[in-house]
């Protein structure tokens, strides 16, 4: 049986805003399993950068984590452990490439330096192991290291600087890894690429790997298993599989159906009318009840239970329920 690195569980995050509070993230439970790639995948809105950031507490002064644990490794609870503790698990065991985290290299400082100052914050002032180190990363992300280091980020090419910013962090040697939509910003065949080159570097490291993208495509080429995110909710876990070949969720069976020969995104769901509701007043019941096909009342009324059709496979939707 695989271990779980981390189990989120009934975790709630809400947003200030000035009509109330956004309910990014809602009563979500999740886990992560050692040394899987788990695929997060949902449309624009839908929470997945706000589940990234609250798992080592990055979130924006306006959110808060309302409920719920995130527990790595089985003991520490990331939802409540103290500064000092998550210091200690950010970069050094969980690492998050934020979404267009490109432009946020410092185009002052040479690369170089990048990994000298993140290594310097995290307590490490070894110079020599840190310039073996990324130096041993760029390489396996095939760059070459000598130039690479000496250059600022404006010499390099978008493929590039994705592919500095995750030997960066994977500098302290990190057991997780999340990377917040890593290919967008890249043209379509640099992504190809940096998802070559990511499946090779879990290959030879396996290193454990959550994936957040709107673009299910991506998923299917990447991920072991798979998480479905709608209105900041689950609708649907399981190896990837299983739920591209048999979706039980309404909304997983419409992704599948609006990317004919999955070569589309998300954010391209023509088949699928309406959009995602205000998640500061949701709908009651089911929240993709009023783009659902197949709304009952009950749907309407009450929020469905999860159901274990198979073992890992969890569906979040009344006509699977028994009632
Ligand atoms: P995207 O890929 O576009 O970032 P996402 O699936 O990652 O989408 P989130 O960015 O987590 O979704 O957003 C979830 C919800 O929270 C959305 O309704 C969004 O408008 C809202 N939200 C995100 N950040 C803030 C913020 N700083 N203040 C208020 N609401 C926010
Ligand atoms: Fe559709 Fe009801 Fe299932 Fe929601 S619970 S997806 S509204 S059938």
């Amino acid at each position: 049986m695989p271990r779980n690195l981390l189990e989120v569980k009934s975790l709630r995050v809400l947003y200030k805003v000035h009509r109330g509070d956004v309910k990014a993230v809602d009563n979500v439970d999740l886990n992560v399993e050692e040394g899987e790639i788990l695929g997060v995948v949902g449309e624009s809105g839908s929470g997945k950068s706000t589940l990234a950031l609250a798992i080592l507490r990055l979130l924006p002064k306006t959110a808060r984590i309302a409920d719920g644990h995130i527990y790595y490794k089985g003991k520490i609870d990331l939802a409540r452990s103290p500064e000092n503790e998550l210091k200690e698990v950010r970069w050094k065991e969980i690492s998050l490439i934020p979404q267009a985290a490109l432009n946020a290299l410092n185009p002052t400082l040479k690369i170089v330096n990048h990994f000298l100052e993140t290594a310097k914050a995290h307590g490490v002032h070894d110079r020599k192991w840190v310039v073996e180190r990324a130096s041993k990363l760029l390489s396996l992300l095939r760059l070459e290291p000598d130039r690479v280091l000496k250059s600022y980020p404006h010499e390099l090419s978008g493929g590039m600087k994705q592919r500095v910013l995750i030997a960066l962090a994977m500098l302290l040697e990190p057991t997780m890894l999340i990377l917040d939509e890593p290919t967008t910003a890249l043209d379509v065949l640099t992504q190809r690429f940096i998802l070559d080159l990511l499946k090779d570097l879990h290959a030879k490291t396996n290193i454990t790997m959550m994936f957040i993208t709107h673009d299910i495509a991506v998923i299917a080429d990447i991920a072991d298993r798979m998480a479905v995110m709608y209105a900041g909710k689950i609708m649907e876990v399981g190896d990837v599989y299983t739920v591209f070949k048999e979706p039980k969720h309404p909304y997983s069976i419409a992704l599948m159906k609006s990317i004919p020969s999955l070569t589309g995104s998300v954010e391209e769901m023509r088949s699928i009318p309406g959009t995602l509701p205000d998640l500061v007043n949701p709908p009651p019941g089911c929240r993709f009840w009023p783009r659902c096909p197949h709304a009952m009342d009950v749907c309407k009324k009450e929020e469905p239970p999860v159901v274990e059709l198979k073992p890992g496979h969890l569906v979040s939707c009344w006509l699977h329920a028994r009632r």
